[in-house]
């Protein structure tokens, strides 16, 4: 299995380029492609390698996660494929955020701290920006196509010889999922499993007990295998168990949560 990782976007999402070696059939997973350079870094890679992508997997529907999603299909012609709960944001990746700003629930910025300040829906142009007055926090919202294939808890995408169990994985949003490639003793968790955190939950359709009992499935991973999180360094399910903040049974939630 060759793994090209690749950090893409304002929020440094980790994309992973993934392919069979004897097959040379690819996938990507949450591609935040905005940029020309970004968009010539993977094609190229695409290329050099002579890979055929088949499909565009995304952990989950946050904006940071599928914003390259149009971009790579219209490129590619590959598939993309999401858990059946986190589809129908895809063409939408904005909706949550007005409706918190509906609810005056207004997520802190990433950056000041202070409270989100605008959200300009430009749903003709396929985007959304969402800012802060106080700094200068901006971050655009790219609509995706629409989901080709709805993935559920159990399914196993085959990708030439590998085959990628879905683990669904909730509590960051209700359709997260993780990829599990046994054979090769990786697992993509998404935002889900972090190094030494967790994604969080403070958005309305987070759940703290959720990604808890969702880490805590994880775990019962074979210890060497290699987490690719959604953000940050990649880790082994042996250290997140010895040493993540969120699973010690005296903590319990001492650590600093990621804010993606
Ligand atoms: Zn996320
Ligand atoms: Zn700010
Ligand atoms: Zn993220």
């Amino acid at each position: 299995m060759l793994i090209k990782h690749m950090v893409f976007g304002p929020i440094e999402t980790n994309c992973y380029l993934v392919a069979c070696e004897e097959t040379l059939e690819a996938f990507v997973i949450d591609p935040d492609i905005r940029e020309e350079r970004e968009k010539e870094e993977i094609l190229g890679e695409i290329n050099l390698r002579k890979l055929r992508l088949r499909y565009i997997i995304n952990t989950h529907y946050h904006a940071d996660h599928t914003g390259g999603n149009s971009m790579l299909k219209k490129a590619t012609g590959a598939e993309i494929l999401i858990h059946e709960l986190d589809a129908p944001f895809l063409p939408e990746p904005w909706k949550i955020m007005s409706e918190i700003i509906r609810l005056h629930k207004e997520p802190p910025c990433p950056f000041c701290g202070y409270e989100m300040a605008y959200l300009d829906i430009l749903k003709e142009q396929g985007k959304a920006i969402m800012g802060c007055n106080a700094c200068d926090f901006k971050f655009e919202m790219l609509a995706s196509p629409p989901a080709d294939r709805l993935l559920h808890h159990g399914d196993v995408v085959k990708v030439g010889q590998l085959e990628l169990k879905v683990i669904h994985t909730p509590g960051h949003s209700p359709g997260g999922i993780s990829l599990y490639v046994e054979k090769e003793n990786a697992l993509f968790s998404g935002d889900t499993l972090f190094n030494q955190s967790i994604g969080r939950t403070d958005l309305i359709d987070g759940s703290f007990e959720d990604i808890i009992e969702s880490v805590k499935e994880l775990i019962k991973l074979p210890e060497a295998t290699i987490v690719y999180p959604g953000h940050g360094e990649k880790t082994t399910i042996g250290k997140e168990k010895r040493e993540n903040p969120y699973l010690q049974p005296t903590s319990g939630s001492g650590g600093k949560r990621e804010e993606n």
